[in-house]
This record gives structure tokens, C-alpha cells and sequence, in this order.
């Protein structure tokens, strides 16, 4: 069997099977034993984690919290009013849409690891909402949109299908004119790196019209490993660029050295920060909500000028309406009719003339 598969079928998912990597907490045993939600993660990612700190990052994003039952900020049916599903447009389940020349194509509910801050929990971890995730159906949309150049192929995790059925999907998408480039969102990098097999890069690889793009998401520096940086080595070696899409998240990542260094890490193992995310106001995750402005805060003082350019993700939003960028705009402290007064992140001035329009 193929270790990634034999990772699956292991999934670290009952108190017996966590007690032979961590030493439960009375809290952390109440939420398992009490909580109807799905959770669980293979037990590569389940091996990072600390035994003895119930504040470990990756237990924190792993192990169900009793705070999930409440609910103060949250907004009910989440994803039917994020992901525009209750709009005239007629679209099949897996597509959400919220740009005029891309979307989103939900093609599994099916996760390797079941974040307890996902957006998505309606659908992936709580399991209330049902959507039905028929690929033909997508694809046939998609084929008559013409409009739509770009296929944000996503979950739950699309790369815990198999081999066979990734490659159906590129196949039909590539078979349409109009598609310009497939991306695929895909937590496996980070905790099942073994997804990347021999199998797998030959389905992904090779010179084609229309590229793939893969983003993951990596929230810390503990989540990155040996074995990412050679699961990131493989995609790019079949021509598939690897990004970042991270979450912020209270209590493990948003703090200056965390985040700093998150992003530094990314980049020793070639994965290049696309997106910090703000985390949504879905139900049951306010304990893992910052402010709004903490991200901007962030990037102000742990990377913009403080460490390389390539390690600047932009933090966003993610809204009904679309991604809203809310990055820092400390930098423009003045205008006049003939000069810019400009700060940088040292907090020096400079100037530089303003051109007439
Ligand atoms: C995030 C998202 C996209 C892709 O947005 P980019 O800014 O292009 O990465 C497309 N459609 C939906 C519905 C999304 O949520
Ligand atoms: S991998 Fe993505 S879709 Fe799955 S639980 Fe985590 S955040 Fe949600």
C-alpha cells in the first residue's frame, strides 16, 4: 500500500490513537468525548506535535477545544452567504463564485487533516450543510461559461482523490478553450507530504497550454519539515509552483517572532507567502479571531523591510463580495503640491517630488 493512502487509513482520530502521541488534557478529552464534529489527522502531522504543551500550535489547530460550542461573532450558514449560494445565478454545488473570470470548484469534502479553524466547517468538520459534489456537473458549467479563465480547484482537500481522478479533472479542464490555469488548494504539503508520489507528480507534470498552480497552508514554522521541503521539491520539479495561503490565528501564529519567522521558513523550503488570511467570522471559531488590523500590524512590524521582499504574503479578507486586501498603509505620511513625505519601516523620513498630472 502506498504510505500516503496507509496515512489516511491510520488517521489519528480516537482518544486511544492521540494517546500514543500526546498526553491528553482533562479539556482536551471533554471536547473529544462531547463534541459531535468530525476531527482527526494523519499521524505524520500528529508526530509534530508537542506531547506535553496543550498550547502547541499544531494540537491548538488539530484537537476539538470546548470553545467551539460558542458562538458570540460567528454568522450562521456561513458559507451559503460567503460563497454566494443564495444568488439567482443557477450554479451547480461545487462552484462557488464570487469574480467574473475565476471560481472556485469544491470537488471533496474529504480533508487529511480536519482544521478546527476551517471556514469551510459547515461543510467539512461539522458536517450540516450537504453539498452535492458531482465533478461532471462542475465541469460541464465551467465549459459553458466562457467568461472563466481560471479554476481555483478546492475542498475539503482535492488532493486526497486519487491519482486517477486528479488526473480526470485536469484532463476535462484542459479540455476547455477558455481555461487559461488550474489551481489547486491543497493542505497535503503540510501534513501528508507522502501525497506526493512518484503516481502523482507524473499526473502533474510536464509542458501543457495551461499550467497548475498549487497554494497550501502552513499557520506556523513548526508545521514545516524535511519532508515538506522535498513534497514542495517534487511539485516544482513537475512545474507546479507552490504558494502559501495562511490563516492568522490567535494564540499560535500572530505574534512578531512567530510570524516572522513562518514566512522565513516558507521560503528555505520554496514556498512562496501568497495570502495571510484574516479568519472568518464562521461559527465556532471566535477563539481563534484576532482584531482585523492585528494582521496589518503584523506585517508593518515583523516583515515589510525587515526581511525579504519574497516573504510578503498580502493579508486579505475573505468576504462575500470577494477578498478585500487590508494590508499597512503607514508609508505615505504626506502629500503637497511638490513633494511625497515618505516613512519606512524603521520609522525614517524621506522625500520625493510630486509630478504634476
Ligand atoms: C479565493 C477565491 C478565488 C481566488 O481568488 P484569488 O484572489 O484570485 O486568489 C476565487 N473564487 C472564490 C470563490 C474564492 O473564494
Ligand atoms: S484542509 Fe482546508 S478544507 Fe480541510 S479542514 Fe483544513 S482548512 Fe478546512
Amino acid at each position: 500500500m502506498e504510505e500516503w493512502i496507509e496515512q489516511l487509513r491510520n488517521s489519528v482520530s480516537t482518544l486511544e490513537k492521540l494517546k500514543a502521541y500526546i498526553s491528553i488534557t482533562p479539556e482536551e478529552e471533554k471536547a473529544i468525548t462531547t463534541l459531535n464534529t468530525k476531527w482527526g489527522t494523519t499521524p505524520y502531522f500528529a508526530s509534530l506535535m508537542d506531547p506535553d504543551d496543550a498550547t502547541c500550535p499544531i494540537r491548538k489547530q488539530v484537537i476539538p477545544s470546548l470553545k467551539e460550542k460558542e458562538n458570540h461573532y460567528g454568522i450562521s450558514d456561513y458559507l451559503i452567504w460567503k460563497e454566494n449560494r443564495d444568488t439567482d445565478e443557477v450554479r451547480p454545488d461545487s462552484i462557488a463564485r464570487q469574480y467574473y473570470d475565476r471560481i472556485a470548484f469544491t470537488v471533496t469534502d474529504v480533508c487529511a487533516n480536519y482544521c478546527r479553524h476551517c471556514f469551510r466547517k459547515e461543510l467539512v468538520v461539522d458536517r450540516d450543510l450537504k453539498l452535492r459534489m458531482d465533478v461532471d456537473e462542475g465541469i460541464q458549467w465551467i465549459s459553458e461559461h466562457k467568461e472563466i479563465r481560471d479554476v481555483l480547484v478546492t475542498g475539503g482537500d482535492p488532493f486526497i482523490l486519487s491519482d486517477d481522478k486528479i488526473e480526470y479533472i485536469i484532463a476535462k479542464l484542459r479540455e476547455i478553450p477558455h481555461i487559461q490555469m488550474i489551481r489547486f488548494g491543497t493542505r497535503t504539503p503540510i501534513v501528508l507530504p507522502h501525497r506526493i508520489t512518484e503516481g502523482l507528480k507524473k499526473v502533474l507534470k510536464g509542458y501543457h497550454r495551461v499550467p497548475i498552480w498549487v497554494n497550501t497552508q502552513c499557520n506556523h514554522p513548526k508545521e514545516i519539515t524535511e519532508r515538506t521541503a522535498r513534497a514542495v521539491y517534487d511539485l516544482l520539479s513537475c512545474g507546479v509552483n507552490v504558494g502559501n495561503q495562511a490563516v492568522l490565528l490567535k494564540g499560535i501564529n500572530d505574534d512578531v517572532e512567530t510570524f516572522r519567522t513562518l514566512h522565513q521558513k516558507l521560503l528555505s523550503v520554496r514556498i512562496r507567502p501568497y495570502y495571510v488570511f484574516y479568519c472568518e467570522p464562521a461559527p465556532g471559531i471566535d477563539h481563534f479571531r484576532t482584531s482585523v488590523e492585528k494582521g496589518a500590524e503584523l506585517i508593518r512590524d515583523a516583515l515589510r523591510g525587515h526581511t525579504t521582499g519574497l516573504a510578503q504574503p498580502m493579508y486579505v479578507i475573505a468576504t462575500n463580495i470577494g477578498k478585500i486586501p487590508l494590508m499597512p498603509d503607514y508609508y505615505i505620511m504626506e502629500k503637497t503640491e511638490k513633494e511625497y513625505r515618505l516613512k519606512n519601516y524603521k520609522g525614517q523620513y524621506t522625500t520625493i517630488p510630486n509630478i504634476p498630472e
